[in-house]
């Protein structure tokens, strides 16, 4: 498949436009082919006006349709085979075993989707049936269920050039609800993302979807992703990347005339806790454990731990010299683009700069600049210099962790109140320690989305119990994730009917229950008629 460069309208392709630029192999630097071609505002206005239309007749689509659609789109993704996978290499210097792992999770999710829209329940049918009699007044009959909000706007990520871009979790989670969806590529993998929009443009005309079900427009630049948050008809966001970024796009849509929900997954230190129990009995095998996933994907994850807290002991001493031993036999790695690993050597000088804080291990491997290399770092701060220095606790992206190593069980608490908001928080702790610490588990419980006891935080499964999601700064709204099957519910809302006769309530909310679908009836959960 030749790559175009061009904008995808609604399956078609966009004009040659003005502004251009272009893809780099983050390995050796150069230029790729071909050149990528800036949406413009009337391009923009284009794919919105027929998401818009698709949005009606996809209300009108069954959902047997759409889940065939899905996995038509899956299929049409495997389908490109190769050529996908060696593009995603070309633009993102990340390995083929891990980008043929991430397509493999990126189908595979699309394919639980498809079976979550085909079994029904998702639309959370209630009914409360009328009560003529009550006293002293009549109880209406009132029946409510979840529909579509409408277009979706969706910004690729870069660290995830598949699982969280032109058909990652956003994207197909708003499909999934019925929504149409314009994708803003991430300007690093624009080929990549091509690649997919057409697929899932195949996959439009081969289910006879309509044509504004999907669009990709590519921008280098802030201009063509704040048009799109501000236009009238974008009724929702889903982003991942830098706090800044994610912060900017959620205050413009909520400055809009009709605020819109913003889901920004955003920066995240992911804390590890190491409670005394467990780090005299695994102080090697943590270290270990903690390094492979401080460093994995060179530390590009949103679930990267780039936080240790323990409570100094000789135990403590002895997991510290394991991590830094190694810590500097490491390998660097290529980031993803200059960019990141210019903020990434950034963010490690001006760590090592703030007080009290001392580097305990730095690679000791040579990082090749041309290659867009970067190695791993270990900070370590006493809880009380982490305390007065709040810049310690945001988020370096990369392969770096800081080590806070409390003198009491009080300066631990106290430096766990004082963390924002994160997706997770680990506790590498015995079921003695937990007892013993509980109240660490209760502040915890107030700071993240998701709390693992023992193992590390990289490595999200994909599934219905999942939540990747978090307080603030992490994201934009806790009460939601990006990852599993719940993410479909960011792009719905409910809509509820009183007193309506049979024949005008749509499938879901008849007495005869059609489609088998779980219901709460009158309080009670059954897929049985009325
Ligand atoms: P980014 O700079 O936030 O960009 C993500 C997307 O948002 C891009 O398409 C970008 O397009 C757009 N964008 C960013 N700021 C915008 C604004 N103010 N208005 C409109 N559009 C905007 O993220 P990145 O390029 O992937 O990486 C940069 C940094 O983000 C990293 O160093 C890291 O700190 C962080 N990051 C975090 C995660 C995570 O999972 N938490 C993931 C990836 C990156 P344009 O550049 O074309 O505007």
């Amino acid at each position: 498949m030749e790559l175009t460069g061009k904008n995808l309208i609604a399956g078609t392709l966009g004009g040659d436009g003005k502004s251009t630029f272009s893809a780099f192999n983050p390995v050796g630097g150069q230029k790729l082919k071909p050149i990528f071609v800036e949406a413009t505002t009337d391009e923009a206005d284009a794919a919105l006006v027929k998401a818009v239309e698709a949005s009606e007749s996809l209300s009108r689509i069954s959902d047997q349709v759409r889940a065939d659609f899905l996995r038509e789109v899956a299929d049409r993704i495997m389908g490109i085979g190769a050529p996908l996978i060696e593009r995603a290499m070309e633009e993102t210097g990340l390995p083929e075993a891990r980008l043929v792992g991430e397509r493999g999770r990126t189908v595979g999710q699309i394919r639980l989707f498809a079976d979550l829209v085909e079994e029904g329940s998702w639309v959370e049918a209630r009914i409360d049936t009328a009560d003529p009699e009550r006293q002293p007044l009549p109880k209406p009959d009132l029946r409510r269920y979840l529909v579509p909000l409408g277009p979706v706007v969706v910004f690729g990520a870069s660290n995830f050039p598949l699982a969280f871009s032109v058909a990652g979790g956003d994207t197909v989670s708003a499909l999934a609800a019925g929504n149409p969806v314009v994708v803003k590529a991430h300007p690093a993998h624009p080929g990549t993302s091509e690649l997919v929009a057409r697929a899932i443009a195949l996959a439009v005309e081969d289910c006879s979807m309509p044509a504004g079900t999907f669009s990709l427009l590519h921008g280098i630049g802030h201009e063509i992703g704040s048009y799109l948050v501000q236009h009238p008809s974008t009724c929702a966001v889903g982003f991942t990347g830098s706090l800044a970024g994610g912060r900017a796009l959620f205050d413009l849509a909520s400055q809009r005339p009709v605020p819109i929900p913003v889901y920004a997954e955003m920066g995240s230190t992911n804390p590890v806790f190491l409670l005394p129990n467990a780090v005299k009995t695994r102080g090697v095998e943590i270290a270990a454990g903690l390094h492979g996933s401080v460093t994995l994907g060179v530390g590009q994850f949103c679930t990267n731990p780039g936080l240790v807290v323990g409570m100094d002991s000789p135990s403590l001493d002895s997991f510290v010299d394991e991590l830094a031993a190694i810590t500097a036999k490491s390998e660097p790695g290529t980031m993803l683009h200059a960019g990141i690993r210019d903020a990434y050597e950034m963010r490690v000088e001006e760590v090592g700069r703030i007080k009290g804080v001392k580097m305990l291990a730095h690679s000791k491997r040579r990082t090749r600049k041309k290659d867009t290399q970067a190695s791993a770092v270990v900070f370590e701060v006493s809880g009380e210099d982490f305390l007065a220095s709040p810049r310690l606790a945001e988020e370096v992206f990369g392969p770096s962790t800081l080590l806070v190593r409390c003198d009491s069980v009080d300066e631990l608490y106290a430096v766990a109140q004082r963390l924002e908001g994160h997706l997770t928080a680990t506790l590498q702790a015995t079921e003695a320690d937990l007892t013993e610490y509980s109240r660490l588990l209760h502040i915890l419980e107030g700071k993240v989305g998701r709390l693992l006891f023992n193992g590390f935080p990289t490595g999200v499964e994909v599934c219905p119990s999942m939540h990747h999601g978090g307080p603030y700064p992490a994201t934009t709204d806790s009460r939601s994730t990006s990852v599993g099957t719940a993410a479909i519910s960011r792009f719905a809302r409910p809509i509820c009917y009183q007193n309506f006769p049979q024949e005008a309530l749509p499938a879901e909310l008849q007495d005869q229950n059609s489609r088998r679908i779980w219901r709460l009836v009158n309080g009670r959960q059954t897929r049985e008629d009325l």
